[in-house]
């Protein structure tokens, strides 16, 4: 069996599992699942994993059971930059210390990942400019849409952050995708576009890819059909990626 990752999406996934008070029922629940990738045992993605290193961090905030969910793609780009994603449960009013500490750590220079800002349409932005010696960390709201955006208007610590607005339609990663996710882009494919608008379109390629035969697999996965033969040049595409990680 592959081994779990460890990663900050996993390690908080089996935390909120352990304060559970009830056992979580997701949909598709009842599947037994790869409990690295999540998809069904005899569909596993895992020897398909790209696990790359990025000068970018991403920090996910996520909605109560998102990390048990299945079907959650946050965990996806955790998968792929497991030394520079880190995740929380959100909270309006008891932000984790880890998290603060995060969010003011001189190394990182913070951006809050959403499309619009209301209430100061002037914190908007659609580029990544960095302060010398600053690496970006990109803040991601991971839930529902309306999840999203109650987060986005209830956390008075993002409140002072830049909020980058990504257009996909603008960006190559974004002609790759296969799966649609409803009108809004997955938290991994936001992750995949914030990669390439910050200068960094082989690993926002990468984690788009994985995140490709991962939800080509959900889904087939669902309707109980087997993966298609369209996906021989994504395994083409991941496996180059994996032949590249081993390299010196
Ligand atoms: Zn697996």
């Amino acid at each position: 069996m592959t081994p779990v990752p460890d990663h900050a999406v996993n390690r908080l996934r089996a935390w909120r599992k352990s304060i559970s008070t009830r056992p979580f029922l997701a949909r598709g629940g009842t599947l037994p699942r790869c409990p690295a990738c999540q998809l069904r045992h005899d569909w596993c993605a895992c020897a398909w994993r790209p696990e790359l290193k990025a000068e970018a961090g991403f920090c996910l905030l996520m909605y109560d059971s998102e990390p048990m969910k299945p079907s959650n793609t946050g965990r996806l780009i955790a998968d792929v930059l497991p030394d520079s994603t880190w995740a929380f449960l959100w909270s309006r009013t008891q932000p984790h210390p880890e998290l603060l500490t995060l969010l003011t750590d001189p190394a990182w220079q913070p951006y809050v990942v959403f499309p619009d800002c209301e209430k100061d349409p002037a914190r908007v932005t659609g580029e990544v400019v960095l302060a010398p010696g600053k690496k970006p960390l990109f803040i991601l709201l991971d839930g529902t849409w309306p999840e999203a955006r109650k987060m986005f208007n209830k956390s008075p610590y993002l409140d002072g952050f830049p909020v980058l607005a990504i257009r996909p339609d603008a960006l190559s990663t974004y002609g790759m995708r296969v799966a649609n996710c409803d009108e809004h882009l997955c938290t991994a494919e936001v992750a995949a576009c914030v990669l390439e608008v910050a200068g960094q379109p082989a690993v926002g390629q990468a984690l788009q890819l994985w995140f490709n035969l991962f939800s080509s697999r959900y889904m087939a996965g669902r309707v109980s059909r087997a993966p298609g033969e369209d996906e021989a040049p994504l395994l083409q595409a991941l496996s180059a990626i994996r032949e590249r990680m081993q390299e010196p």
